[in-house]
């Protein structure tokens, strides 16, 4: 009863508690082109953060004018799919299924390894040339089993195919990149149930976002500060700044967040997918065997070639 009076409640619905604030300061550079925040992997948090398995931020980053285009050759993935997200700057992408494309600050691509693909990530031709500033994410996604096998797949999601719905009381934009928010949805399609919103918060402003129960849940910080609301919660209050990864309970219905300063925020909520996780570098199966498969089919050649 005392838990009931005390949780923060919308349309009479209980709010996700905030189960902790995640901080990892560590970066590396994926290839020469990504200077990232490993903000979890799935040997680490992915394992209870099902259905995301990995999540790279890489923060604002100047890049002077150059030649040589920056970013990782040719590699593999299978099992999974990979999500980019670009705020600024321009990257271009390659693979063996004979998806690709150029993503600039607003669009997302959304590529399905499945069965195995090799690809190839790049700053573009354009931004190698006059340089400027990369800032980006990339989200790893897990498959189910039965999803493991699918053919690999490509989605390029344009910022124009992508909605912008304007949250009450003025207070910011929601970007709708997979999932829905009221009558929106997102243009990704996925394999299981999940939201991917990109959320901008006005400084002073709060919002109750609504989440599915049993959603895993959780937020990145890009930019600003957010505090997490509710009262009955020991970790609510806690702010999340540029980087942390604020990480939810998985029962209740929703958030509630306020800016304590203008704020960038990857939202994500995504129905668990309960089967073991075996990872190991670019490929993430179900079992030691299944790795040990991609390996040999990766050599063979099974996955693909770059043309
Ligand atoms: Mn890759």
């Amino acid at each position: 009863m005392k838990n009931e009076m005390n949780s923060v409640r919308t349309n009479g619905k209980t709010m996700k508690k905030l189960q902790r604030i995640h901080q990892n300061t560590e970066m590396h550079w994926v290839g020469n082109g990504f200077p990232v925040r490993s903000v979890f992997d799935y040997n680490g948090l992915g394992r209870e953060l099902s259905p995301f398995l990995m999540l790279d931020y890489a923060a604002p980053h100047p890049f002077p004018p150059g030649k040589e285009k920056r970013g990782v050759g040719g590699h593999p993935h299978k099992g999974f799919e990979t999500v980019t997200v670009a705020y600024q700057g321009e990257l271009e992408h390659r693979d063996s299924s004979g998806g690709g494309g150029k993503i600039g600050a607003g669009d997302v691509q959304w590529m399905t390894a499945g069965s195995g693909i090799v690809h190839e990530e790049f700053h573009s031709a354009d931004f190698t040339r006059q340089g400027g500033t990369l800032q980006m994410v990339q989200l790893w996604v897990n498959l189910r089993a039965r999803d493991k096998s699918a053919p690999p797949g490509y989605q390029t999601l344009l910022k124009a195919q992508i909605p912008t719905v304007p949250l009450p009381d003025q207070a910011g934009t929601l970007r709708v990149i997979a999932g829905d928010y009221g009558e929106q949805q997102g243009p990704a399609k996925t394999f299981t149930p999940m939201n991917v919103w990109d959320v901008k918060l006005l400084a002073g402003k709060s919002v109750d976002l609504p989440l599915p129960d049993g959603h895993t849940t959780a937020f990145l910080a890009l930019s600003g500060e957010v505090a997490v609301l509710g009262e009955s919660n020991s970790a609510a209050g806690m702010v999340a700044r540029t980087g942390d990864l604020a990480i939810f309970e998985r029962a209740g219905h929703g958030l509630a967040i306020k800016a304590n300063a203008d704020a960038s925020l990857l939202v994500l909520s995504g129905e668990p997918i309960a089967e073991p996780v075996v990872g190991y570098g670019p490929f993430v199966m179900n079992s030691r065997e299944e790795i040990q498969q991609a390996f040999a089919d990766y050599q063979l050649g099974r996955m693909g070639e770059l043309d």
